[in-house]
């Protein structure tokens, strides 16, 4: 516990995020208070020698409010009606409120396809960096005008992640509108350091946050599983505090600290378990659930039950067990076409099935994370 928050205090870069409930008002129009609070916050983190991004949510809502929108909008193309008015509103704001402090801020927008593959997620970055090289500050959101649901992160909790993993900032803190993970709805205690995020914590965290907010508790809590396999240390506190940055990087307990994992994945394998979408599944009986499980074993052929989505070989594929409960993920080293017709033979049949093999294994463990 002291050794992460040392960690924090160290840390180079940090990620700060913040959520759309905590950016407006009733009326979903940006409330000023709770932005320049924001603002507060990410200047500490600048005037503490981090650099410091800022992944800020907020786009769909100040469209709402600007075009008197009462409630969240139902289809994609509403939303990015939205998000094309208030994205512009969002960094206006920013813009205004960080130039009183002499800082300039850039725009920067990325859907899924921008990172996904590994050239032009080193072009992000190199952009981020770049900036942060000449002491700008990146305001980063997802490009909700063009990302359909295809190419979509779906929420900023997740895209704040990814942008920790990408820039390799030691800490992200999620500033949001509570004051952390409550131990229960009742209590509305503060659970204040999680070493290990398991499934109690899940059922705690129980469902999605207010209408209005994207994420809720339980993507929070996915990101922070993500990140502490990373090494990584996640801050949940509450935004409406403008000191609340200030206090974390100073090494103060506020809010919820989950401490960077002891079982770290190499980034390689995060790679493959964070950042890439699955493109389909692979359905496995209990014998090879239980060797990739307990034994590090590769998936062969003959584990394999079904086969849903359409995919070509080297593809990214979530692989389930019978209930239909997600074990791992990996790159498929066939296609969804060829595991339909070696499924359940034999590897050394494979050649005799397909007419040619691409190997032993459909997939193989060092393309391959188990989740535990
Ligand atoms: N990108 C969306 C917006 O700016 C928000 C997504 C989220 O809140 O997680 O409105």
């Amino acid at each position: 516990m002291k050794t992460s928050l040392q960690k924090i205090v160290k840390s180079r870069r940090v990620v700060i995020k913040v959520g759309t409930s905590l950016l407006s008002d009733s009326k979903m129009n940006l409330d000023r208070k709770s932005l320049s609070s924001v603002v507060e916050n990410v200047l500490v983190a600048r005037k503490m020698g981090k650099s410091a991004v800022l992944v800020t949510s907020g786009a769909v809502g100040a469209g709402m409010g600007k075009l008197g929108l009462k409630t969240r909008p139902k289809t994609s193309l509403e939303k990015q009606i939205c998000a094309a008015v208030g994205q512009s509103l969002l960094m206006h704001e920013y813009e205004r409120i960080f130039s009183e402090s002499g800082v300039v801020t850039a725009q920067v927008l990325l859907t899924r396809n921008d990172i996904e593959d590994r050239r032009k997620h080193q072009n992000v970055r190199k952009v981020i960096e770049g900036l942060l090289e000449k002491n700008v500050l990146p305001i980063v959101n997802e490009n909700d005008v063009v990302a359909d649901d295809e190419i979509k992160f779906g929420d900023n909790d997740t895209l704040s992640g990814l942008v920790a993993e990408i820039i390799d900032a030691e800490s992200l803190i999620i500033l949001t509108d509570v004051d952390g993970l409550y131990d229960s709805i009742e209590s509305k205690k503060i659970i204040p350091v999680v070493a290990d995020i398991d499934s109690r914590l899940y059922e705690i965290a129980g469902g999605a946050g207010g209408e209005n907010s994207v994420g809720g508790m339980i993507t929070k809590l996915k990101v922070a599983e993500k990140m502490t396999r990373a090494g990584r240390i996640t801050v949940i506190a509450s935004g409406k505090r403008s000191d609340a940055v200030k206090k974390i990087l100073s090494g103060e307990n506020v809010g919820t600290l989950f401490l960077p994992s002891k079982k770290r994945i190499e980034a390689r394998k995060r790679w493959i378990a964070d950042q890439l979408i699955s493109r389909g599944k692979i359905i496995v009986d209990a014998g090879a659930a239980n060797a990739l499980k307990n034994r590090g074993g590769s998936l062969l052929p003959k584990g394999i039950k079904g086969v849903s989505g359409s995919f070509v070989a080297g593809s990214p594929v979530e692989i389930v067990d019978e209930s239909d409960l997600k074990i791992a993920q990996g790159l498929s080293a066939y296609s969804s076409r060829e595991l339909g017709r070696i499924k359940g033979i034999r590897s050394d049949k494979i050649e005799s099935v397909l007419g040619y093999t691409r190997g032993e294994e459909a997939i193989h463990r060092d393309n391959l994370v188990v989740f535990k």
